[in-house]
């Protein structure tokens, strides 16, 4: 059979790759992917039942439930102040990635260029690649907090440039935009007519009592950003495959006819779950506060260790860990971490070449745990220091 050359050139990412070897060890301590350990809500669970019960569980419209967008539009008018029209400006997709993937297909032709701010979320890459666009990749630096400065982005534009992926809050770094690097996007975007993806799936894990902050809501940026969000960080339904992309009327629009010839609708009965959870879950914040702890510690515990340093994470779930001074560089750390400790992390060349020296932890578990990681790593140190 005739593979193509476009799903060829897709590299198998290196998450994935650790999370698979980690399965090879009994007592592996699984820091790699960013699938938290907290179950959803009983009232999540119990609507995802219930729609199989009751039998509601046909397909749905493209563009998904009614009443899914209308709590949407709620949710958007309400913290935004965003005007959403749910019959207009929103498309329920499989998992915030199929609202990834089908805005980039439908804003990309052969050759187009989408501006990535590394370190990035891996899967941007390779879905522009696959939409036949080329990833046109800004590093940004330790030393300026992993934010982009203008002169960078400008030095990416060219005229084939037709969107820039905006991450904040931030994976793999944890960090947030702040205002004036969001309004200097917005005006890069304004002046040069680009379209502006902003993935927001982790926006509300944002900690230290800050709030989110969306490029959307910039003035002028609405008719030009499409917002992109997901219930599997947010409620913990990683599995239920439910994100969303809010945004201009024309390109929902044209989203919604690509989705019915991708995947119809996202799960039905994901959809009323999460339905459950926008009408019970979306003021709660226990899973915030779970993860501002976890994230305390990680922090302090990781920075204590002779060698190693990161930057503390605004929001997320994500610690992005220096090791250039082990004199290891990130790849051979993961897997000589993993072959000698049983602890698996992301190395952080799976972010963008810019970052061999770093490894990503995603605190996923529980602080017991993360506590027995802390152990294993600072061994592995001291024996490497040695
Ligand atoms: N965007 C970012 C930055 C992510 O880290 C992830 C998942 O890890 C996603 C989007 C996609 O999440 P999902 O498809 O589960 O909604």
């Amino acid at each position: 059979m005739k593979i193509s050359v476009r799903a060829k050139a897709i590299e198998p990412s290196l998450s994935r790759k650790l999370f698979n070897m980690a399965k090879n060890y009994n007592d592996v301590i699984d820091l790699t992917l960013g699938d938290p350990d907290i179950p959803p809500a009983q009232i999540i669970k119990n609507a995802a039942c219930e729609s199989i019960q009751k039998d509601k569980i046909r397909y749905s419209a493209n563009a998904g439930l009614i009443s899914l967008r209308k709590s949407i539009a709620d949710n958007f008018n309400n913290e935004y102040g965003i005007a959403t029209d749910k019959d207009k400006n929103i498309v329920i997709t499989v998992g915030g990635m199929e609202a990834l993937f089908l805005s980039l297909a439908c804003m990309i032709d052969e050759g187009d260029e989408v501006i990535i701010i590394a370190p990035y979320y891996v899967n941007y890459k390779q879905m522009v690649s696959m939409c036949s666009g080329v990833p046109v990749i800004v590093n940004t630096q330790e030393e300026n907090n992993f934010i982009p400065r203008e002169d960078q982005i400008l030095s990416a534009l060219s005229d084939k440039t037709v969107a820039i992926i905006v991450n904040s809050p931030s994976n793999p770094t944890g960090v947030v935009f702040d205002k004036d690097t969001l309004d200097m996007i917005a005006n890069v975007a304004k002046a040069n007519d680009l379209a502006v993806i902003s993935d927001e799936v982790y926006r509300t894990l944002v900690f230290d009592g800050e709030s989110h902050r969306s490029i959307a809501s910039i003035e002028g940026m609405k008719d030009r950003t499409v917002v992109i969000d997901s219930s599997s960080k947010r409620f913990a339904m990683t599995g239920y495959r439910v994100g969303f992309a809010v945004g201009p009327e024309e390109i929902i629009a044209n989203m919604v006819r690509m989705q019915e010839n991708v995947a119809a609708c996202a799960p039905v009965s994901s959809q009323y779950a999460t339905i459950a959870a926008f009408e019970h879950c979306v003021s709660d914040t226990n899973i915030r506060e779970e993860f501002e702890a976890r994230r305390n510690y990680i922090y302090e515990s990781i920075n204590s260790i002779n060698g190693l340093s990161a930057m503390k994470p605004q929001a997320t779930f994500y610690l992005f860990v220096n090791v250039e001074k082990t004199n290891l560089d990130g790849l051979t750390f993961a897997y000589k971490l993993l072959e000698q400790e049983q602890v698996a992390v992301v190395p952080g060349i799976t972010y963008g070449e810019a970052y061999k020296n770093y490894i990503r932890i995603a605190f996923t578990v529980k602080i017991d745990v993360l506590k027995i990681a802390v152990e294993r790593i600072t061994h592995f140190i001291n024996n490497l220091m040695k």
